[in-house]
C-alpha cells in the first residue's frame, strides 16, 4: 500500500522498473527497494523475473503481462491502483516500453487515472548501453527498434540510408546476416554491432558492412545472442 504522508490516504502507484539486460548485477538500489516494497509485480515472463528476484531474495506475487495480455490486464491493474496498491511493471530485460510491452498500459492508466503516481525507475537498456561504447557522436540519433520483417521493411531501409544521423536498431540472430546483406545492397558504409552486452560473450564488431560480414563468416558462433545494430550516416 502506498500512503500519501500529507493525507494518510492510500494512493495507487505504478512503478515502471528497468531490469538487467544480461548481468544480474545491473540493477539499481532503487529498483531493488521498489521490488521489495510493492504489492504485486506484473512481468512479461514470470520465469525470467523469478531468477532476478531469487538472486536478491525477494518474494512477491507475480502476474504475467506480455504483449498479448497487456490491454486485457489494464482494467485489473486500474482497479488495484484505485484500491491504493503499489504495482510494479517489468519486462524480460531492460526498460519496459522500449521494444517491449508497457507503453500502451501506461498510456491507458494515464487516461483512466490522471491522479495516480506513475514513476520511472530507470536503469539498463540495450540501446543506451550500445551507444555508450560505440564511440560515435550520438548527440542525435534515430532509434527504430526492430525493423518490420516483411511489409514496410524496404521503405524503412531506404529511409535509413537517407539519414544524416546514426540509426540504432534491434536485431535477432535469425536476421542479422540478412540485414547485413540488405545494407550491403543499399551501399551502407559503416556499421557497429553490439553483441551480448553485459554478458560473457559481449563484443563490439565494427567496420564497413563487408568487414562485419567477413567477421561473421569467419566466426559463425558470433551469429548468436542479442544484437544492437548502429548504422553510421
Ligand atoms: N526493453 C529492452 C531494452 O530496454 O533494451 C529491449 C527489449 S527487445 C524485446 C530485445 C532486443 O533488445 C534484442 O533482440 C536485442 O536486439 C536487444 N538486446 C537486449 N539485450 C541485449 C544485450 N544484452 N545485448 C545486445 N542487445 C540486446
Amino acid at each position: 500500500m502506498n500512503i500519501e504522508p500529507s493525507t494518510g490516504l492510500a494512493v495507487g502507484k505504478l512503478s515502471v522498473v528497468a531490469t538487467p539486460i544480461g548481468n544480474l548485477e545491473d540493477i539499481t538500489l532503487r529498483a531493488l527497494r521498489t521490488l521489495k516494497e510493492c504489492n504485486v509485480i506484473y512481468a512479461e515472463d514470470t520465469r525470467v523475473i523469478s531468477k532476478l528476484l531469487a538472486r536478491y531474495e525477494i518474494k512477491k506475487p507475480l502476474q504475467r503481462l506480455d504483449a498479448a495480455t497487456e490491454m486485457k490486464k489494464a482494467d485489473e491493474i486500474t482497479t488495484r491502483l484505485e484500491d491504493g496498491e503499489h504495482v510494479v511493471l517489468v519486462s524480460d530485460a531492460g526498460t519496459p516500453g522500449i521494444s517491449d510491452p508497457g507503453a500502451r498500459l501506461v498510456g491507458y492508466i494515464r487516461l483512466q487515472l490522471p491522479n495516480i503516481i506513475i514513476e520511472a525507475i530507470p536503469g539498463p537498456s540495450a540501446l543506451t548501453a550500445a551507444l555508450s561504447i560505440a564511440g560515435i557522436d550520438s548527440a542525435g540519433f534515430t532509434f527504430l527498434g526492430f525493423l518490420p520483417h516483411k511489409k514496410g521493411r524496404q521503405t524503412a531501409l531506404s529511409k535509413i540510408m537517407e539519414s544524416e544521423i546514426p540509426i540504432v536498431l534491434y536485431e535477432s540472430p535469425h536476421r542479422i546476416v540478412k540485414l547485413l546483406k540488405e545494407l550491403e545492397t543499399l551501399k551502407a558504409s559503416r556499421v557497429i554491432i553490439a553483441r551480448e552486452l553485459t554478458k560473457v560473450h559481449e563484443e563490439i564488431i565494427s567496420g564497413t558492412v563487408a568487414d562485419v560480414q567477413e567477421y561473421f563468416a569467419m566466426h559463425p558462433e558470433a551469429v548468436r545472442g542479442e544484437f544492437v545494430v548502429i548504422i553510421a550516416p
